[in-house]
């Protein structure tokens, strides 16, 4: 048995990344507008922190045999130099668990340090796009389940989309929407039916570190793309073409040798595969999350609302060939 009996692994998940939002939401109030700077990394640690705990927690108490692979692990704020930012995070997470002393907060991060198994485990970001967190743009919280190689369940928390949403999805039952104000149940997604390359509207990372915006650039002037990208952190991008407010979600290695994190696409990925979208590498692969940390098997990402992959893949593949 893996796991307490009644429990619905979706909604424990889905009630996790809710509170843990709630915690990240608070940490980017109490600092107020303009306080953040990219050279302090501060807030987030706590945030991420925080949120880890409160996830970690979450699944422990629902499915208490899961392995949890997450970000962080509280070495370092048991340290003598962590000890100001333990409280910190003790603080915020009581906010939302009044009564978690900190030597339980502490050991509720720690349940992130398990180890990568073929059958299942948890894979968690508590949070995705920092540095869209550190300048109050997108971030999200990703949670997936991973089960025998395959993506089984996703959840996305992005407090700054479309005024704070939840997204959720289980292999083979569909995509949902909900606010994260008012818990509710979820809106099913659907990728938009736009046909016409002509009138696609694309996203991209923020940071030309994690996608060649050039290439992409070239790549919309070849497919007749009219529009300008619009770019984005973390994987709210996936939401955004899940939910049809996009068309296209590329993102183009700037090196030969980087591979993608199965936590930066897992709950990503997988939502938009459920509201109908295709998502595959640069090759037009589809991503295999068989083989550890990194999807070492494919290079990049192209995510669409799938009427539109196969002529991303050959024009891209087009272009290869001529570079
Ligand atoms: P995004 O917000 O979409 O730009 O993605 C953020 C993620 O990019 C981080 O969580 C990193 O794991 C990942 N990342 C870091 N370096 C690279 C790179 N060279 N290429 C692609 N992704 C990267
Ligand atoms: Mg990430």
């Amino acid at each position: 048995m893996t796991r307490v009996a009644g429990t619905d692994e979706l909604e424990v998940a889905l009630a996790a990344v809710r509170e843990a939002a709630r915690l990240c939401q608070r940490v980017q109030r109490t600092l107020g507008y303009g306080v953040l700077t990219k050279g302090d990394r501060s807030p987030v640690t706590v945030a991420d922190y925080g949120s880890q705990a409160l996830i970690c927690r979450a699944l422990r108490a629902a499915l208490p045999h899961d392995p949890i692979v997450a970000e962080e692990d509280a070495e370092h704020l048991r340290s003598s130099n962590g000890h100001a930012v333990a409280g910190e995070v003790a603080r915020h997470v009581q906010a939302v668990r009044p009564g978690a002393t900190e030597d339980e907060v502490l050991s509720w991060i720690d349940e992130g340090s398990g180890t990568l198994s073929d059958e299942r485990f948890w894979i968690l970001d508590p949070i995705d796009g920092t540095k869209g967190f550190l300048g109050q743009r997108q971030y999200a919280i990703a949670l997936a389940l991973l089960d025998r190689g395959q993506v089984r369940l996703g959840v996305l928390g992005c407090p700054n989309l479309a005024g704070g949403a939840l997204f959720a999805a289980a292999r083979g039952k569909g995509a949902t929407f909900q606010r994260l104000s008012e818990p509710a149940t979820g809106v099913r997604m659907r990728v938009s039916r736009m046909r016409d390359l002509a009138g696609a509207r694309r996203c991209e990372s923020v940071e030309s570190g994690h996608s060649a915006h050039g290439i992409g650039h070239r790549l919309a002037a070849c497919l007749g793309i009219r529009s300008e990208p619009v770019r984005m952190d973390s994987q709210a991008k996936y939401a955004v073409v899940a939910g049809g407010q996009a068309e296209l979600y590329l993102r183009l290695p700037i090196s030969r040798s980087y591979r993608e994190k199965i936590w930066d696409h897992a709950a990503g990925a997988l939502l938009l595969t459920e509201a109908g979208g295709q998502v595959t590498d640069v090759c037009g692969q589809p991503l295999d999350f068989s083989c550890g940390t990194t999807l070492s098997r494919n290079r990049g990402i192209v995510a669409t609302n799938g009427i539109m992959h196969a002529k991303v893949i050959e024009a891209l593949t087009e272009m290869c060939d001529d570079a």
